[in-house]
């Protein structure tokens, strides 16, 4: 819990960013100390460990999905898997189009990444509205991967976004 709270404290909130009215959470200071950057990797990896959850690719959403993600994979053994908007990847791959509230987003992964029935574990910073990890999710089902987990650093309780990703277990270090 000292971990979790020093964690916490160097998250801290801005409100009318990006937008007036939404109150973001920053986690870019975490990262400003060495230790408590790597406790929240280290916070990360002991959750997989213990859940005994078996993962073959970590997958990691742009942007700050990429911050913590690769990390957890090294630390797990296990690949490395970025999940991009669209356009940004060479070579063949595989898209997902989603609604948001004004327009529609596009995410894309390489296509021979991931392997069908490989265990996945999708990592972001952060879950809001749960938009971004649904995205990801019916992505990694378009490639038959099998997602073992959703896990993020933060989770804003009150956005219910768990309730779209309620088929697959969700974990958040942080409850905002
Ligand atoms: P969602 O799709 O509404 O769940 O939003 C989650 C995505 O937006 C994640 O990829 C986050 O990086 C980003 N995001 C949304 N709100 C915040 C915030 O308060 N701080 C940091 N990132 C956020």
């Amino acid at each position: 819990q000292a971990r979790i709270d020093r964690l916490k404290a160097h998250i801290p909130t801005v409100p009318d960013f990006p937008k007036p009215g939404i109150l973001f959470w920053d986690i870019m200071p975490i990262m400003q100390n060495p230790e408590v950057f790597s406790d929240s990797v280290t916070l990360l990896e002991e959750h997989i460990k213990e859940s005994g959850i078996k993962v073959d690719v970590v997958v990691g959403l742009e942007a700050r999905g990429f911050l913590f993600g690769p990390l957890l994979a090294l630390r797990l053994n296990c690949a490395f898997v970025p999940v991009r908007k669209a356009g940004k990847l060479p070579g063949e791959t595989v898209k997902c189009s989603y609604t948001l509230e004004y327009g529609k987003d596009t995410v894309e992964v390489q296509k021979n990444s991931i392997k069908p029935n490989q265990n996945v574990l999708i990592v972001d910073d952060l879950i809001a509205t749960g938009g971004t990890m649904a995205s990801a999710c019916q992505l990694m089902e378009s490639m038959q991967a099998n997602i073992v987990e959703c896990l993020a650093v933060v989770e804003l309780d009150d956005l219910k976004g768990r309730d779209k990703i309620s088929k697959y277990p969700v974990h958040s270090l942080i409850h905002g």
